[in-house]
C-alpha cells in the first residue's frame, strides 16, 4: 500500500493529478484486455503530450518500475496487461488528427487516434487508409502499429507496416526518436520503423505516427457464393487468385459457423450451403461492373449453390456487418471463444480445416474457422464449454498446443494479426527458434536496457 501511495504520489508530482489515477475502478478498467489475463497496476497514467510520457519514462526508468503502454484495451492477446504491475501508461487521451495532407498524401495522427475515426476523416476529403481491422471502430492506431493489425482488405492493400512512414517514439530512458519520415520511399539506414511496427509495446512507446494514404476507389461491389463443402469454397479462392483477379477481400466461413450464424440470426439469414465466400472488388467504376460480371460466372462453374451480387454501398456493408456476425454468433453459443488468428501457406487451407475437424473429434472441443481466406490467415476458434474450470482450460491448452504444433511443421504462423502478448507466449520460441529468440533479446537489451517496457511478455 505505501508503494501505490508512493508511486501515485510521485506521478501526481510529476504531471499533475488529473492525470493520473490510483481508483479501484480505474485500476480495474486498465488491468484486463479482451483476453482472459487480468493483473492491476499501481496507477494509471493519461498521458496528454509527448512531454508526459518522456516525464514517466524517465521517472519509471530511474527506479525500474514497470510501465505498460494501453491504446484502446481492446487487443486479443493480453498485451497491454500490466502482468508485473507498475504504471499503465494509456495514450488514449493523445486522439487528435494533427494533419490530413492529400497532396503529400499523409495524415499525421496521435496514437490515440480511433482507427475508424482516421477513416473516415481521410473519406471525406477522397483518401484511404486502407487496414481495417474488425475492431476499427475501437481500437486505437498506436495498438494498431505497435501489433502490425491486419483485416479483411489486407489482401489487396497489405497490414500496417506499409502504411506507416515515419514515427515519433519515445524510448525507455525517456528519450525522443524519430525515425521515418513523410515520403513515400526511404532508404536511409535501418529500417528503424519497422523495428518499431510489430513490437508490442516492448521497445519504445509511439507519440506520433506519419502514415501513408492512398485516393479512395471510387467504388466496391461484393459477390456471396455459397457451396455444399468448404474445399470447394477454398479451391475457388486459388481459382480466382489464379485466373488474375485481386479482390480487397476473400473472406471463407465454415460450416460450424454457418450453423451458429443462422441459430442467432434466423434460418433465412444465409442461402442453403455448408462454406460462405465472400469476394469484395473495388476501383473505377467500370472495372468493378466488368470483373464482378466476369467472376459471378466463374463462381457457378466451381460449383457455388448460390451466388449473390451487391452492389449498392448500404448493399456491401451489410454483407460486412453479416461478416461481423459471425463473430457474435459464435459468442451466441455461450462458449467461450479462444480466437487463434493462425495463417497458413494458402494451399494449405483445406488441410488446416481438415485437421481443426480431426482435433474436434478428437478432443470434444468444437472447432469454428473463418477468416481471411486469401492471406490464408484463418481465424480458428476453439469454442469451450466452462473454460474457467482448470482442468478444462488444461485440456483446451493440449488443443492448442496440436493446433500450433500442426500449424509450425505446416510452415505456417502462429499470429498473423493479433500478436505474442500473453496468449500465444510459450509458443513463441518453438515458432521462431532460439537465434530469433536470442535476436529479439539482444534488440530489446539494446533498447531497454533495464527491461521496464511491457515486462513479462515474451522478449
Ligand atoms: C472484436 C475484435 C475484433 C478484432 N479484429 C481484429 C482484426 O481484424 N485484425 C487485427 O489485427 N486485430 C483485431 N483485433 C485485435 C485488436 O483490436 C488489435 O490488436 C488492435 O490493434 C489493438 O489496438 P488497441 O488500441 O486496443 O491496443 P491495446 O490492446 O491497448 O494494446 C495492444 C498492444 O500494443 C501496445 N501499444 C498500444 N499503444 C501503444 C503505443 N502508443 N506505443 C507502443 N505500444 C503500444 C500495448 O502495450 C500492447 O502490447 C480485434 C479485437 C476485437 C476485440
Amino acid at each position: 500500500m505505501a508503494l501505490i501511495t508512493t508511486v501515485h504520489d510521485a506521478l501526481v508530482q510529476l504531471l499533475g493529478a488529473p492525470k493520473v489515477s490510483s481508483a479501484t475502478e480505474v485500476l480495474a478498467i486498465h488491468a484486463t484486455d479482451k483476453w482472459h489475463a487480468s493483473a492491476s497496476p499501481e496507477a494509471v497514467v493519461f498521458a496528454e503530450t509527448t512531454e508526459d510520457i518522456v516525464r514517466v519514462l524517465q521517472f519509471a526508468n530511474e527506479r525500474g518500475i514497470p510501465v505498460t503502454t494501453r491504446g484502446a484495451g481492446v487487443g486479443y492477446v493480453g498485451g497491454c496487461v500490466p502482468g508485473q504491475g507498475g504504471i499503465v501508461l494509456s495514450v488514449s487521451r493523445m486522439n487528435r488528427i494533427l494533419e490530413l495532407n492529400p497532396e503529400d498524401g499523409v495524415a499525421v495522427v496521435q496514437p490515440g487516434v480511433i482507427t475508424g475515426d482516421l477513416q473516415d476523416a481521410a473519406r471525406g476529403v477522397g483518401w484511404y487508409y486502407p487496414p481495417d481491422p474488425a475492431s476499427l471502430r475501437e481500437c486505437s492506431l498506436g495498438g494498431n502499429i505497435a501489433t502490425n493489425a491486419g483485416g479483411p482488405r489486407c489482401l489487396k492493400y497489405g497490414v500496417t507496416r506499409p502504411y506507416v512512414l515515419g514515427l515519433e517514439v519515445v524510448l525507455a530512458d525517456g528519450s525522443v526518436l524519430r525515425c521515418g519520415s513523410r515520403c513515400h520511399k526511404n532508404k536511409t539506414g535501418f529500417d528503424l520503423v519497422g523495428l518499431f511496427v510489430g513490437s508490442e509495446g516492448m521497445l519504445g512507446v509511439v507519440s506520433e505516427a506519419t502514415l501513408r494514404l492512398i485516393p479512395h476507389p471510387e467504388t466496391r461491389a461484393m459477390l456471396t457464393a455459397t457451396f455444399s463443402e468448404f474445399p470447394q469454397a477454398a479451391h475457388a479462392v486459388q481459382r480466382i487468385l489464379n485466373s488474375g483477379h485481386l479482390p480487397s477481400a476473400l473472406e471463407i466461413t465454415d460450416e460450424f459457423t454457418l450453423r451458429a450464424a443462422r441459430e442467432y440470426l434466423g434460418p433465412d439469414a444465409l442461402p442453403e450451403g455448408n462454406a460462405h465466400l465472400i469476394v469484395e472488388i473495388d476501383g473505377r467504376q467500370a472495372a468493378v461492373d466488368n470483373e464482378r460480371r466476369e467472376l459471378a460466372p466463374l463462381l457457378e462453374k466451381l460449383g457455388a449453390l448460390t451466388v449473390e451480387h451487391h452492389t449498392a454501398d448500404e448493399a456491401c456493408e451489410s454483407i460486412w456487418q453479416l461478416r461481423r456476425d459471425f463473430s457474435y454468433s459464435l459468442r451466441h453459443t455461450g462458449l467461450t471463444k479462444l480466437n487463434e488468428d493462425i495463417v497458413v501457406p494458402r494451399s494449405k487451407l483445406v488441410e488446416l480445416v481438415e485437421f481443426a475437424h480431426g482435433l474436434q473429434e478428437q478432443t470434444g472441443i468444437a472447432v469454428a474457422c473463418f477468416g481471411h481466406a486469401g492471406d490464408g490467415n484463418i481465424h480458428t476458434n476453439l469454442m469451450v464449454e466452462d473454460y474457467q474450470n482448470p482442468s478444462v482450460r488444461a485440456h483446451a491448452d493440449k488443443a492448442l498446443d496440436q493446433l500450433f504444433t500442426w500449424i509450425l511443421g505446416n510452415g505456417g504462423v502462429i499470429t498473423g494479426e493479433h500478436g505474442i502478448g500473453l496468449a500465444k507466449k510459450r509458443w513463441f520460441a518453438d515458432a521462431v527458434g532460439k537465434e530469433s529468440v536470442a535476436t529479439h533479446a539482444a534488440i530489446k537489451a539494446a533498447l531497454d536496457p533495464k527491461g521496464i517496457l511491457n515486462p513479462g511478455k515474451f522478449i
